[in-house]
């Protein structure tokens, strides 16, 4: 049987848990939303909140001003009126008049901190993303964005990519198609590596700002390891990545920042003028007709298109091919005002599924699918 360990150690090792919690809590709380729950009406500007205080023991009225400053950056708060500030375990503490090791207790509870045993975070919990803090850190411009993006990629590629490989392959997605669009993958077995060259290249700071590493440093492309790049002018601009797992939640992840393009316009650069070329919903759709030699763009969700893409689709014949449900048939009346607006035209075809199921069901879809573009385009000419 063990000898019980002497006081003094026992109570350094608690101290030693609570200052591992205390930092655990610190890396994963998002201030904004933790100081609104108490000061539901405080007023943001910039980084920092302002508002009531609503301490207890203060024992504010409640009328006048807003004598409490928080710094969302450093998650510190100040009463100026009560002359006592802190961080937010101290705001903890005071709100809810409980001890310095009961706060650091629930918060981490709260935050899904597992304390027991001091044993470290899983990766898949160190690598989640950050809860939004877009009023916090300032997004990257396009050129550093583009050097993390090239560099991600590279990276990426020197990995084994047969998991990848095969995950399109079951959807009609072959090798070659996946090459061409700059699309690659990275095993689970080597995303420390993949981080370690990220770190390499880059400061910790420009990869949270550019949403490849959360406020851990850790990359959070951890779930999300098949990656498809947005390609414009020939420069990586931005990429999504979708797990391969069938049980992972939410399927899709991304660096920070909107959508810079349409999916694939890099594509329409050698394009003649006059072609065929079609408007899809997603990765997948937009990659399977480009396996089978027809020229197609991708929209991020249905309802994605912005105006400004249009222009370098004015020289084309474009179809859209929209999934049939509620949503892609609204989409697609809506983008025929969109493009007659700016003296352009829409051809529509009406799939019985989307682009992908329907290449894989039929036989002859890809004659099929070019009878009935042609019919799209006469019924357009006709009107
Ligand atoms: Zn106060």
């Amino acid at each position: 049987m063990p000898e019980p360990r002497p006081e003094s150690e026992q109570k350094a090792s608690a101290q030693e848990r609570l200052r591992r919690l205390r930092d655990e809590i610190k890396r994963r709380i998002d201030y904004r939303s933790f100081y609104l729950r108490y000061c539901p009406d405080a007023r943001q500007a910039g980084a920092r909140l302002h508002g009531l205080c609503p301490i207890p023991a203060h024992a504010h009225s409640g009328k006048g001003h807003p004598g409490l400053s928080i710094d969302l950056q450093q998650g510190l708060f100040n009463c100026f009126s009560r002359g006592e500030g802190g961080d937010a375990i101290t705001f903890y503490e005071l709100m809810h008049g409980v001890t310095y090791a009961r706060a650091v207790g629930e918060l981490a509870r709260e935050l899904g901190i597992a304390g027991r045993g001091g044993r470290r975070p899983s990766l898949a919990t160190a690598s989640a993303p950050d809860p939004s803090e877009s009023e916090t850190v300032e997004p990257l411009d396009a050129e550093a964005m583009s050097a993390v993006c090239a560099r991600f990629l590279e990276v990426c590629r020197a990995e084994d990519q047969l998991e990848g490989v095969s995950y399109l392959a079951r959807r009609g997605i072959d090798a070659a198609t996946m090459r061409r669009a700059g699309v690659v993958y990275f095993p689970r077995r080597a995303y420390r590596r993949v981080m370690r060259r990220m770190r390499e290249g880059f400061a910790p700071e420009t990869l949270r700002r550019g949403g490849l590493f959360n406020r851990r440093e850790h990359l959070t492309f951890y779930r999300h390891r098949l990656l498809f790049p947005f390609f414009v002018e020939g420069r990586a601009l931005y990429l999504q990545a979708r797990t391969t797992a069938a049980s992972v939640e939410p399927r899709w992840h991304n660096l920070r920042g909107p959508v810079p393009a349409l999916y694939n316009v890099d594509a329409l650069r050698r394009l003649a003028s006059d072609s065929v070329v079609y408007l899809v919903e997603g990765f997948t759709d937009t990659l399977t007709l480009a396996a089978r030699g027809f020229a197609a763009v991708g929209l991020v969700g249905a309802g994605g298109l912005k105006e400004e893409w249009l222009a370098p689709l004015a020289r084309f014949r474009v179809v859209a091919a929209l999934d049939p449900d509620a949503a892609g048939r609204r989409a697609a009346a809506r983008y025929q005002e969109l493009f007659a607006a700016r003296g352009l035209r829409l051809a529509v075809v009406r799939l019985p599924s989307d682009v992908n199921d329907f290449f894989r069901q039929q036989p002859a879809a890809a004659l099929e699918f070019e009878l009935m573009t042609e019919a799209a385009i006469e019924m357009m000419n006709a009107e």
